[in-house]
């Protein structure tokens, strides 16, 4: 049984590669920013994976990778991601072009899921979602101790679910009023936009540190947001029943779950089926982590 697996965690903004032991042990972490062009793309991912070799990890070690957008986990393929310029990445060749070990493919949420039940608030529980709220909206579900994967993979794609069906906010995807649309870090600066009526905040986090100084118009995006936000998780209740959802990604995480608590407070206007909130405690390597369960349990990341 093999003791260490590579795992890589590929976000829209950062990818990240480390080795993993099974007892959720992270080593020789590395981080870059995911480049824009598939060479770059290849290049980089090529670069660590020879990087690990000279340090001594097994050219055999088994390999998983947490990755956004709709996949085709079976080929192997990042098939659309919107936050990626709608690329069509085959990642897994990209790994084996110098790696001799398994590779397995699995949408970062489904991973981030894996890993809360494997090393995290998980373990005491049988049925949870895990939620990122990060550049874009995701979910991966684990009901009745299975993780959901759909025909591709893709289960649980709930960033996508409509908040708000007469919203004029248009999602990467296309759809409008997706709750990707409006509370992602994408989405805030729109919903931003669409509240005050002009452009004020180029980024999420210039957003919410105007809101943490008290400024009005932040403060009214922001409450909006935990309303969109409450709708949003309280679907997700409805849709999965689970006991526990965990949130993570880097609005998610926020201030120690910031987005979260606000999210708790508005929950009683749209629950019906009830659960647990909380932010995740495995923190930003919530996929990494799942990358690793997967590479280890294959069985369980493929349709
Ligand atoms: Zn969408």
């Amino acid at each position: 049984m093999a003791r260490e697996a590579i795992a890589i965690d590929f976000g829209a903004t950062w990818t990240r590669m480390a080795v993993v032991t099974r007892s959720g042990g992270i080593r020789e972490m590395r981080r870059w920013k995911t480049p824009k062009s598939r060479k770059e793309i290849k290049d980089e991912i090529v670069r660590h994976v020879l990087e690990f070799h000279r340090l001594g990890v097994d050219r055999k070690a088994a390999v998983g990778i947490a990755a956004i957008g709709l996949l085709s986990v079976e080929k192997g393929r990042i098939v659309m991601a919107p936050n990626l310029g709608q690329m069509s990445i085959n990642i897994v060749e990209m790994v084996k072009s110098v790696h001799r070990g398994d590779v397995v493919l699995i949408n970062d949420c489904n991973a981030a899921a894996m890993a809360e039940k494997e090393y995290g608030v998980g373990r005491k529980y049988g049925d949870l979602v895990y939620v990122t709220i990060s550049t874009g909206i995701g979910g991966g579900a684990i009901i009745d101790n299975r993780l959901l994967l759909g025909k591709d993979g893709n289960a649980a794609e709930i960033g996508h679910l409509v908040v708000d069906y007469e919203s004029p906010i248009r999602c990467g995807c296309g759809g409008y009023g997706h709750w990707e649309a409006l509370c992602s870090g994408v989405g805030l600066v729109k919903l931003a936009r669409h509240i005050v009526g002009r452009l004020v905040w180029r980024s999420s986090s210039d957003l919410l540190d105007d809101y943490l100084r008290g400024r009005r118009q932040a403060s009214a995006v922001i409450d909006e947001a935990a309303k969109i936000n409450a709708a949003g998780f309280a679907s997700v209740f409805n849709a999965y029943d689970p006991e526990v959802v965990t949130v993570g990604g880097s609005l998610g995480l926020y201030r120690d779950g910031l987005l979260v608590r606000m999210a708790s407070k508005e929950l009683k206007r749209f629950e019906t089926v009830k659960a647990k909130l909380i932010p995740t405690p495995l923190g930003a390597n919530a996929p990494l982590l799942g990358a690793a369960v997967a590479a280890f349990n294959p069985e369980l990341a493929i349709p």
